[in-house]
């Protein structure tokens, strides 16, 4: 992954009054960067033998002709380890106050976080957990939520599995998450098989229909629940794959039983009742975990 940024004026800015706020705090009002320079190596933080890399040596020829100052004489300001143990050196309110300040911005961001796409979640059920409205602020509301420093990714789409009728989402739901690359999967999960009325089975036909919606699921088998319901199980799974069209991808649940730790014989179940060959997404609980 290429972690360099571009060096433009606005970079270089922030870049610039980012060191010279920190010069300011460690040391004093008016401090240039070869006075945070000296300061670094007084204090013994220095690099090791390692020279600039191309991208620092640039980002470092850019604040020189920002500041006026000679880009050799604070080059290992650049560096990452120099950063950190001036970082140390602020009190926690000072640290939050460059966090606000100096916050990474969305090129920054795209640059050097880890992509990632969620290939399968349950928003619904997390909102209820967290207490948390699963509506069309969705995007508002989480946005105000403020992520784990340490798990920070650009999240490029997320599949989340609506397969509780209960919690079906609404039209405009489903818009508003497909706008945002959060794609709903529409099922009627294995263990509420003996729960579902026509009328939940209808809602999930109609959902189905609907252009947002992409994969089929998740439905299948649960055999972690006492014999006598997997035969309904069975039914409801006969019954919801005749609703299944080329577009969609299907998404499995699939869970052994109780002592079949690699659920071998839920396994052997799926292949005879899965259509035909097809993109499908499955996944199994290993009864171990
Ligand atoms: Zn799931």
């Amino acid at each position: 992954m290429d972690l360099r940024v571009p060096v433009h004026d606005n970079l270089t800015r922030r870049r610039l009054s980012f060191r010279l706020a920190m010069g300011a705090r460690v040391i004093r009002e008016g401090t240039t960067l070869v006075d945070l320079m000296r300061f670094c190596s007084a204090m013994g933080y220095t690099l090791h033998g390692a020279p600039g890399n191309p991208s620092q040596i640039e980002a470092a020829g850019a604040l020189a002709r920002a500041s006026g100052e000679e880009a050799v004489a604070f080059l290992d300001l650049l560096h990452w380890s120099i950063l950190i143990k001036l970082w140390a050196l602020l009190p926690v309110n000072e640290q939050e106050f460059f966090r606000s300040t100096y916050a990474l911005s969305l090129e920054e961001r795209d640059s050097r976080w880890p992509e990632a796409v969620d290939s399968h979640c349950h928003l619904d059920r997390w909102s209820r957990r967290v207490n948390f409205n699963l509506d069309i602020n969705i995007w508002n509301s989480m946005t105000c939520m403020s992520p784990l420093v340490d798990i920070e990714i650009n999240l490029r789409a997320v599949v989340t599995n609506f397969c509780d009728p209960s919690t079906y989402p609404d039209n405009s739901l489903l818009e508003t998450l497909y706008g945002v690359r959060c794609f709903s999967t529409i099922g009627l999960h294995p263990k509420g098989a003996s729960k579902y009325t026509d009328a939940d089975i209808q809602k999930f036909c109609m959902l189905l229909e609907r252009p947002e919606e992409v994969c089929f699921g998740e439905v299948e088998l649960d055999h972690s629940v006492p014999y006598a319901e997997w035969l309904g199980q069975a039914i409801l799974l006969k019954r919801v794959l005749s609703f299944l069209k080329e577009r969609h991808v299907l998404v499995l649940h699939c869970r052994g039983a109780d002592g079949d730790i690699h659920g071998k014989e839920v396994h052997m179940c799926l292949l005879s009742k899965v259509p035909e060959p097809r993109d499908f997404f499955g996944y199994v609980w290993d009864n171990r975990m």
